[in-house]
């Protein structure tokens, strides 16, 4: 294992997030991410390393009221999807999540749109008094909520460490996904494989 590798081992100060494993976001939900159901197994490889060392984990999940902005019926972008409390805004029953986890529930409110993590939650805050200083991100979609909370938590001044085989992009414009990682690398983001991170 070479020297890049070895630091980008997850340690005290760091922190895992998994960003939206949702049923509505996996194949066969109403706004599913093509081939998304491939981060489940890397996830749970990054999952058990963070759990092993006693680092914290956050999970987070978009919860829309029935009249969200963001369905098209409202004006927005996207079909109904994770409205609050239905099976498609569940967790994939394939993630093992820890109870341990922390949940960040995101764009809770009809009129308020977060494909960051850090949009409206809390979430900064929640790290700071955990005194997590990097961050690994993990979840759905590239190219929309793990792109927008890799640029905040960059702003911030939080390192980030994209997993990249725990990231799958929706490509409503062919090439968003490598847009967007060429995009997180270009914001600082340091990328490695949950395979070479659980070896
Ligand atoms: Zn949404």
């Amino acid at each position: 294992m070479d020297a890049v590798i070895i630091s980008l081992m997850p340690h005290a100060g760091d922190a895992l997030l998994v960003v939206d494993v949702q049923n509505d976001f996996l194949p066969g939900g109403s706004l599913g991410v093509p081939d998304g159901g491939r981060v489940l197994a890397p996830i749970n490889n990054a999952i058990a390393v963070f759990l092993s060392q006693g680092l914290p984990i956050f999970a987070s999940r978009d919860w829309h009221p029935v009249n969200h902005c963001s369905f098209r019926e409202q004006g927005g972008p996207w079909p109904p999807h994770c409205m609050a409390d239905t099976p498609g805004a569940a967790f994939s029953s394939a993630l093992n999540l820890p109870a341990t986890a922390t949940l960040i529930y995101k764009a809770t409110r009809e009129d308020e749109e977060a494909y960051s993590v850090f949009g409206g939650t809390g979430f900064e805050g929640m790290l700071r008094r955990a005194g997590v200083r990097r961050i690994f991100i993990g979840g759905l979609a590239t190219d929309y909520c793990v792109l927008a909370t890799t640029r905040d938590a960059c702003l911030l001044g939080f390192s980030v460490v994209v997993l990249t085989d725990a990231v799958c992009a929706v490509e409503v414009h062919p090439g968003d996904g490598e847009r967007a990682l060429t995009e997180m690398r270009q914001l600082g983001a340091q990328f490695v494989t949950c395979e070479d991170m659980s070896a």
